[in-house]
């Protein structure tokens, strides 16, 4: 896992202008409802609903659903989302950008990672209009 993380972790320095010089985060692997909890979602099938896989938090660490599959690619476009929010974190973005602009930039990121790696597109544009528009003032 290790390996891979340190390949998504170079993959962002190339396509991004952040630091990716960086220790790698934490990683935990939990119940997926554990992960939505971390989210304040405690209803079983509104948490699957949700679609809620992974959740990066300011203690450096990356919580994963224990039936992560890494040798999936969709799995792994899910851990890239969190690897660009832990570099955000990491380059202090998260100090001068709101949340959901650094939201957009990591769907637009795992975006195009899916797309080099030859999986379908997924992300609504829609989903990212509201997020951009939610730090308008
Ligand atoms: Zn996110």
């Amino acid at each position: 896992m290790q390996d891979i993380m340190i390949g998504v972790l170079a993959w962002i320095g190339l396509n991004t202008s952040y630091n990716v010089e960086l220790n790698l985060p934490n990683l935990s692997f939990t119940e997926p409802s554990n992960v939505c909890a971390n989210y304040g979602i405690n209803n079983k099938g509104r948490c699957q609903a949700s679609g809620v896989i992974a959740f990066y938090n300011q203690k450096k660490t990356i919580y994963l659903p224990l039936n992560f599959n890494e040798n999936s690619k969709e799995d792994r476009s899910k851990l890239v989302h969190e690897m660009v929010h832990y570099v955000q974190w990491a380059n202090n973005k998260n100090k001068t950008e709101c949340m959901g602009n650094l939201e957009v930039e990591a769907y637009e990121l795992q975006e195009k990672w899916r797309l080099s790696q030859k999986l379908t597109a997924s992300l609504d544009p829609f989903k990212t209009i509201m997020l951009a528009a939610s730090c308008e003032d």
